[in-house]
Protein backbone atom coordinates (compact mmCIF):
# COMPACT_ATOMS: atom_id res chain seq x y z
CA UNK A 1 0.00 0.00 0.00
CA UNK A 2 1.11 3.37 -1.01
CA UNK A 3 0.25 6.23 1.26
CA UNK A 4 -0.10 9.50 -0.39
CA UNK A 5 -0.32 12.86 2.08
CA UNK A 6 -2.42 15.92 0.95
CA UNK A 7 -4.03 19.22 2.61
CA UNK A 8 -7.34 19.91 2.00
CA UNK A 9 -7.80 23.07 -0.42
CA UNK A 10 -5.80 24.14 -3.12
CA UNK A 11 -2.69 21.81 -3.06
CA UNK A 12 -5.85 18.86 -3.01
CA UNK A 13 -6.84 20.40 -5.63
CA UNK A 14 -3.90 20.79 -7.76
CA UNK A 15 -2.47 17.70 -7.19
CA UNK A 16 -5.75 15.75 -8.84
CA UNK A 17 -4.56 16.17 -12.46
CA UNK A 18 -1.33 14.93 -11.80
CA UNK A 19 -3.01 12.08 -9.81
CA UNK A 20 -5.08 11.64 -12.88
CA UNK A 21 -2.06 11.46 -15.35
CA UNK A 22 -0.75 9.24 -13.33
CA UNK A 23 -3.63 6.99 -13.68
CA UNK A 24 -5.16 7.34 -10.07
CA UNK A 25 -8.39 8.80 -9.32
CA UNK A 26 -9.37 9.44 -5.78
CA UNK A 27 -12.80 8.37 -4.55
CA UNK A 28 -13.99 11.24 -2.70
CA UNK A 29 -14.30 14.90 -2.62
CA UNK A 30 -12.75 15.97 0.92
CA UNK A 31 -15.24 18.79 0.88
CA UNK A 32 -18.00 16.79 0.80
CA UNK A 33 -17.41 13.84 2.97
CA UNK A 34 -15.72 14.06 6.55
CA UNK A 35 -13.48 10.59 5.97
CA UNK A 36 -9.74 11.28 6.46
CA UNK A 37 -8.57 8.17 4.71
CA UNK A 38 -9.36 8.23 0.80
CA UNK A 39 -9.30 5.03 -1.74
CA UNK A 40 -8.35 5.74 -4.96
CA UNK A 41 -9.10 3.82 -8.63
CA UNK A 42 -5.97 1.77 -7.85
CA UNK A 43 -6.18 -0.82 -4.71
CA UNK A 44 -2.58 -0.29 -3.42
CA UNK A 45 -2.90 3.46 -3.32
CA UNK A 46 -4.70 5.44 -0.66
CA UNK A 47 -4.54 9.63 0.10
CA UNK A 48 -4.64 10.86 3.90
CA UNK A 49 -6.11 13.82 4.48
CA UNK A 50 -3.58 16.28 7.17
CA UNK A 51 -3.55 20.17 7.65
CA UNK A 52 -0.72 21.54 5.40
CA UNK A 53 2.04 22.34 7.82
CA UNK A 54 1.76 18.23 9.09
CA UNK A 55 2.28 17.02 5.62
CA UNK A 56 6.34 16.70 6.51
CA UNK A 57 5.79 15.50 9.58
CA UNK A 58 3.91 12.29 8.24
CA UNK A 59 5.94 11.80 5.65
CA UNK A 60 9.33 12.31 7.80
CA UNK A 61 8.18 9.33 10.09
CA UNK A 62 6.90 7.43 7.55
CA UNK A 63 2.68 7.93 8.49
CA UNK A 64 2.80 8.55 4.92
CA UNK A 65 5.49 7.27 1.80
CA UNK A 66 5.11 10.49 0.08
CA UNK A 67 3.23 13.89 -0.20
CA UNK A 68 2.55 17.32 -1.45
CA UNK A 69 3.77 20.26 0.50
CA UNK A 70 4.80 23.84 -0.36
CA UNK A 71 7.89 25.36 -0.55
CA UNK A 72 7.05 27.62 2.13
CA UNK A 73 5.96 24.79 4.82
CA UNK A 74 9.10 22.66 4.33
CA UNK A 75 11.36 25.03 5.08
CA UNK A 76 10.23 26.07 7.60
CA UNK A 77 10.10 22.39 9.01
CA UNK A 78 13.47 21.66 7.75
CA UNK A 79 13.14 19.15 5.24
CA UNK A 80 16.52 17.39 6.15
CA UNK A 81 15.10 14.16 6.16
CA UNK A 82 13.06 14.07 3.10
CA UNK A 83 13.84 13.14 -0.48
CA UNK A 84 12.47 16.13 -2.30
CA UNK A 85 12.60 14.76 -6.24
CA UNK A 86 10.06 17.25 -7.50
CA UNK A 87 9.40 21.16 -8.17
CA UNK A 88 4.89 20.09 -8.59
CA UNK A 89 4.83 23.79 -9.78
CA UNK A 90 1.52 23.62 -8.44
CA UNK A 91 -0.33 26.30 -5.58
CA UNK A 92 2.28 29.12 -6.74
CA UNK A 93 2.60 31.82 -4.69
CA UNK A 94 5.14 33.89 -2.70
CA UNK A 95 6.71 34.92 0.34
CA UNK A 96 6.45 38.58 0.85
CA UNK A 97 6.50 41.58 4.17
CA UNK A 98 3.53 43.76 4.21
CA UNK A 99 2.66 46.39 6.26
CA UNK A 100 0.11 48.98 6.29
CA UNK A 101 0.33 51.37 3.65
CA UNK A 102 0.96 54.11 5.81
CA UNK A 103 3.89 52.67 7.58
CA UNK A 104 6.93 53.88 5.95
CA UNK A 105 9.20 50.49 6.21
CA UNK A 106 12.05 52.08 3.65
CA UNK A 107 12.79 54.65 6.48
CA UNK A 108 12.23 52.12 8.84
CA UNK A 109 14.75 49.77 7.25
CA UNK A 110 17.45 52.81 7.02
CA UNK A 111 17.18 54.24 10.37
CA UNK A 112 17.74 50.15 12.36
CA UNK A 113 14.38 51.08 14.27
CA UNK A 114 13.55 47.08 15.71
CA UNK A 115 10.65 46.05 13.87
CA UNK A 116 8.14 44.29 15.14
CA UNK A 117 7.07 41.28 12.76
CA UNK A 118 3.84 38.98 13.36
CA UNK A 119 3.97 35.92 11.16
CA UNK A 120 3.33 31.79 11.72
CA UNK A 121 6.69 31.58 9.22
CA UNK A 122 9.37 32.45 12.12
CA UNK A 123 12.06 30.92 10.60
CA UNK A 124 11.80 32.00 7.65
CA UNK A 125 11.15 35.71 8.58
CA UNK A 126 14.10 35.02 11.41
CA UNK A 127 16.64 34.57 8.68
CA UNK A 128 15.70 37.25 5.94
CA UNK A 129 15.50 39.88 8.69
CA UNK A 130 19.38 38.14 9.76
CA UNK A 131 20.54 38.24 6.34
CA UNK A 132 19.33 42.07 5.54
CA UNK A 133 20.97 42.94 8.81
CA UNK A 134 17.44 44.30 10.15
CA UNK A 135 16.52 44.18 14.03
CA UNK A 136 13.01 42.81 14.31
CA UNK A 137 11.08 41.43 17.31
CA UNK A 138 8.89 37.86 16.09
CA UNK A 139 5.46 37.71 17.12
CA UNK A 140 4.38 34.44 16.19
CA UNK A 141 0.91 33.77 14.99
CA UNK A 142 -1.12 30.85 13.76
CA UNK A 143 -3.72 33.08 11.56
CA UNK A 144 -5.15 36.48 10.23
CA UNK A 145 -1.41 37.93 9.74
CA UNK A 146 -3.41 40.94 7.84
CA UNK A 147 -4.94 41.75 11.45
CA UNK A 148 -1.80 41.97 13.52
CA UNK A 149 -0.70 45.88 11.46
CA UNK A 150 -4.23 46.61 11.57
CA UNK A 151 -4.45 46.43 15.56
CA UNK A 152 -1.09 47.58 16.06
CA UNK A 153 0.36 44.44 16.89
CA UNK A 154 3.31 44.87 14.90
CA UNK A 155 4.22 46.94 12.03
CA UNK A 156 5.00 44.46 9.51
CA UNK A 157 4.12 40.97 8.32
CA UNK A 158 5.96 37.89 6.72
CA UNK A 159 2.85 36.41 5.05
CA UNK A 160 2.21 34.07 1.51
CA UNK A 161 0.78 36.31 -1.23
CA UNK A 162 -0.82 35.40 -4.64
CA UNK A 163 -2.83 38.00 -6.30
CA UNK A 164 -2.09 40.89 -3.32
CA UNK A 165 -6.39 41.40 -3.12
CA UNK A 166 -6.16 40.60 0.96
CA UNK A 167 -3.76 42.73 1.60
CA UNK A 168 -5.25 44.99 -0.52
CA UNK A 169 -8.86 44.55 1.23
CA UNK A 170 -6.51 45.20 4.44
CA UNK A 171 -4.90 48.79 3.35
CA UNK A 172 -2.20 46.52 3.43
CA UNK A 173 1.02 47.13 0.79
CA UNK A 174 3.71 44.14 0.12
CA UNK A 175 7.29 46.04 0.29
CA UNK A 176 9.68 42.98 -0.19
CA UNK A 177 9.31 39.69 -1.63
CA UNK A 178 11.19 36.76 0.05
CA UNK A 179 10.74 33.94 -1.54
CA UNK A 180 8.99 32.39 -4.80
CA UNK A 181 6.79 29.08 -3.24
CA UNK A 182 5.32 26.26 -5.09
CA UNK A 183 4.35 23.07 -3.45
CA UNK A 184 7.01 19.70 -3.59
CA UNK A 185 6.79 16.25 -3.93
CA UNK A 186 8.07 14.58 -0.84
CA UNK A 187 9.00 10.97 -0.36
CA UNK A 188 10.07 9.18 2.82
CA UNK A 189 13.49 8.13 2.82
CA UNK A 190 12.74 4.40 3.95
CA UNK A 191 9.36 4.07 1.52
CA UNK A 192 11.66 4.96 -1.42
CA UNK A 193 13.99 2.06 -1.03
CA UNK A 194 11.15 -0.61 0.45
CA UNK A 195 8.44 0.96 -2.38
CA UNK A 196 11.35 1.74 -5.09
CA UNK A 197 8.62 0.86 -8.31
CA UNK A 198 5.24 2.06 -7.13
CA UNK A 199 7.43 5.22 -6.04
CA UNK A 200 9.19 5.87 -9.42
CA UNK A 201 6.14 5.20 -11.31
CA UNK A 202 4.59 8.18 -9.59
CA UNK A 203 7.74 10.56 -9.51
CA UNK A 204 7.98 9.86 -13.68
CA UNK A 205 4.36 10.39 -13.73
CA UNK A 206 4.31 13.85 -11.80
CA UNK A 207 7.09 14.72 -13.56
CA UNK A 208 5.47 14.03 -17.38
CA UNK A 209 2.51 15.83 -16.67
CA UNK A 210 4.23 18.54 -14.62
CA UNK A 211 6.59 19.39 -17.84
CA UNK A 212 3.94 18.84 -19.97
CA UNK A 213 2.08 22.21 -18.37
CA UNK A 214 5.10 24.34 -18.62
P1 LIG B 1 -5.20 26.48 7.09
O1 LIG B 1 -5.84 27.30 5.97
O2 LIG B 1 -5.91 25.18 7.38
O3 LIG B 1 -4.84 27.28 8.26
P2 LIG B 1 -2.88 26.69 5.57
O4 LIG B 1 -3.18 28.14 5.49
O5 LIG B 1 -1.50 26.27 5.95
O6 LIG B 1 -3.81 25.95 6.53
P3 LIG B 1 -3.58 26.59 2.80
O7 LIG B 1 -4.05 27.99 2.89
O8 LIG B 1 -4.43 25.59 2.10
O9 LIG B 1 -3.27 25.98 4.22
O10 LIG B 1 -2.15 26.60 2.15
C1 LIG B 1 -1.49 25.40 1.87
C2 LIG B 1 -0.28 25.71 1.03
O11 LIG B 1 -0.69 26.29 -0.20
C3 LIG B 1 0.69 26.72 1.66
O12 LIG B 1 1.62 26.07 2.49
C4 LIG B 1 1.32 27.35 0.43
O13 LIG B 1 2.40 26.57 -0.02
C5 LIG B 1 0.19 27.33 -0.57
N1 LIG B 1 -0.56 28.59 -0.57
C6 LIG B 1 -1.00 29.28 0.50
N2 LIG B 1 -1.64 30.41 0.13
C7 LIG B 1 -1.59 30.44 -1.20
C8 LIG B 1 -2.09 31.34 -2.20
N3 LIG B 1 -2.72 32.45 -1.85
N4 LIG B 1 -1.90 31.02 -3.49
C9 LIG B 1 -1.26 29.92 -3.83
N5 LIG B 1 -0.75 29.02 -2.95
C10 LIG B 1 -0.91 29.28 -1.66
MG1 LIG C 1 -4.98 29.18 4.66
Amino acid sequence: MLTLALSKGRIFEETLPLLAAAGITVSEDPEKSRKLILSTSQADVRVVLVRATDVPTYVENGGADVGVAGLDVLIEHGGAGLYQPLDLQIAKCRMSVATRDDFDYASAVKQGSRIRVATKYTAIARQHFADKGVHVDLIKLYGSMELAPLTGLADAIVDLVSTGSTLKANHLVEVERILDVSSRLVVNQAALKLQREPIRRLIDAFAQAVAARQ
